[in-house]
């Protein structure tokens, strides 16, 4: 067991991690960063990214969130691979141990551990994940120009991903497994004008379909739960809208979260129901899942930190 001590303590690995991170070494605030179990968080899990500014090709994923991880370790960002499992936050410093036995103690942390897209947890969904599944049509749907593709879901996630599809796709089926829609009324006027939408009621995927070489979905199989009929419905793209799960488990008893799990923060801010704790990202209560939003707001969280960090710093002096 080791005992690490920083002045910004940074639990999470993803954009808004990385960007936290970057600005508090270039402050000279010696930031460390606990990855978490999926280093470079969910842009991991994608393929390629096109909306991220600066990339003028589209850059892999992966690759994205390494060279973030490069520039965070050239700048002197301390980057530990580790999981934090229970947080103290009613002493200060805060105190966070982790799972590997290791103590990480910090004058302020930023809480930047995102959200998990929902999915199915059919084997051949995670076979074609980011090879015609996707977990986000703002992030994937530009690349179904002219193609066929469906959307799993019935709340305003799905009905809006579904909506943005038809900018590209030649078709798009909506898979609800149930017979009403959970979005919003007016959501659910604009999916019934959309002529390029169809729904496939009280339908469940059974599977995903797809070819080998090179790795592709062609189709999905639907079962009907009130007929138990089969079909296999043609489309190339798959996109899993079933909800977010945010990953705040371990904060559930230290700070406030709105009734789906997510970290109440005060307006325009990143500050947290306690003082000296921020969130940046996903994590927040919000409704932009972008990784270009995670980044500004993990800075922002940041610069609030260096704040915290200054008064602490004037009232130990005074
Ligand atoms: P929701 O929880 O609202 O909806 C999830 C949908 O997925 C439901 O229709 C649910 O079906 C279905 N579902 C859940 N699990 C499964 C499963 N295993 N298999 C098949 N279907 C499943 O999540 P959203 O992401 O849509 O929305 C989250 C929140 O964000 C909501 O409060 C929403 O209003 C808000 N939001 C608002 C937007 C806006 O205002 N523009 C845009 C996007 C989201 P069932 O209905 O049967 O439970």
């Amino acid at each position: 067991m080791a005992e690490y001590k920083s002045k910004i303590l940074i639990i999470g690995s993803g954009p808004a991690g990385y960007t936290a991170g970057i600005y508090a070494a270039r402050a000279g605030l010696s930031p460390i960063i606990v990855s978490g179990p999926q280093i470079g968080g969910q842009l991991t899990i994608t393929t390629d990214v096109e909306n991220f500014p600066g990339f003028p090709t589209p850059v892999a994923g992966t690759q994205l969130m390494e060279d973030m991880r490069q520039q965070a370790l050239k700048l002197g960002v301390e980057i530990i691979e580790d999981r934090i499992t229970e947080v103290d936050f009613s002493r200060r410093p805060f105190e966070c141990n982790s799972e590997n036995h290791n103590l990480f103690v910090g004058d302020a942390v930023i809480i930047a551990t995102g959200a998990s897209a929902r999915w199915l947890g059919l084997p051949s969904e995670d076979k074609f994940r980011g090879f015609g599944v996707s977990g986000c049509a703002t992030c994937d749907g530009f690349f179904y120009r002219g193609r066929d593709v469906a959307v799993v879901g019935g709340g305003n996630t799905a009905v809006e991903e579904a909506l943005y599809l038809t900018n590209f796709a030649n078709s798009v089926t909506l898979i609800h497994r149930r017979d009403s829609l959970r979005a919003d009324k007016i959501m659910q006027e604009r999916l019934a004008n959309n002529h390029k939408i169809n729904v496939e009621w009280d339908s469940v995927v059974e599977e995903v379909l797809g070819a080998e070489n090179p790795l592709g979905v062609t189709a999905v199989r639907l079962k009907n739960v009130k007929t138990d009929a089969i079909k296999d419905l043609a489309v190339e793209g798959l996109f899993i809208a079933i909800g977010h799960h945010p990953n705040t488990d371990i904060f559930k008893s230290q700070i406030e979260l709105d009734a789906e799990g997510y970290i109440i923060t005060k307006a325009n801010s990143c500050q947290t129901s306690v003082d000296g704790i921020f969130a940046a990202g996903d994590v927040q209560s919000g409704k932009f899942r972008q990784a270009v939003i995670a980044a500004g707001s993990g800075c922002q969280a940041c610069l609030e930190a260096e704040r915290y960090i200054a008064a602490l710093n004037d009232n130990s002096n005074a």
